[in-house]
C-alpha cells in the first residue's frame, strides 16, 4: 500500500500500535496508547494525556494504515485552544527569549534542569 505523508488515514482500531508504544508500556492505560490517542482524537476529545507521548513515532511505522497518532499534530490542536502544560509553556518561553529550552546560559555552562512538555 502506497500512503500520502500528507495525510492522516482514519485509524480502524486494531491496537497493533499499543504493542509498540513505550508510553503505554508504562502507563498501560488506553488513552496513553497510540490507539486511545486516535480514539479521543476522533471522539473530538482535546486532553493534556496527549503531551505524554515521546513524538518516537513507532506507532506510524507499524501501523497498518499509516495512521499517525502521535503528539505533533495533537499537540497543536491543543495549543489552539490554549490547553498547555506549564512546563510547555517556559520551553517556548525560553526558546523565544534565549534561543535554547533551558534558559538563560553562561558560555560553555551545562543545564541543570531540562524543560519539557
Ligand atoms: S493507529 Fe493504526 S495500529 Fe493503532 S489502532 Fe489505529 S489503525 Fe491500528
Ligand atoms: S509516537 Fe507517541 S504514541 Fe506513538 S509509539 Fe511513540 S510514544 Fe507512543
Amino acid at each position: 500500500m502506497l500512503i500520502d505523508l500528507n495525510e492522516n488515514p482514519t485509524c480502524t482500531e486494531c491496537g497493533l500500535c499499543r504493542e509498540v508504544c513505550p508510553v503505554f508500556q508504562i502507563q498501560q492505560r488506553e488513552e496513553y496508547s497510540p490507539r486511545g490517542r486516535a480514539m479521543l482524537d476522533s471522539a473530538g476529545i482535546q486532553t493534556l494525556v496527549f503531551y505524554q507521548c515521546t513524538l518516537c513515532r513507532t506507532c506510524r511505522i507499524v501501523c497498518p494504515v499509516g495512521h499517525d497518532p502521535s503528539g505533533e499534530t495533537l499537540r497543536s490542536g491543543l495549543i489552539a485552544v490554549g490547553e498547555e502544560t506549564p512546563a510547555n509553556q517556559v520551553m517556548i518561553a525560553n526558546i523565544r527569549q534565549y534561543g535554547n529550552p533551558f534558559g538563560p546560559l553562561a558560555e560553555g555552562e551545562i543545564p541543570k534542569t531540562l524543560t519539557c512538555c
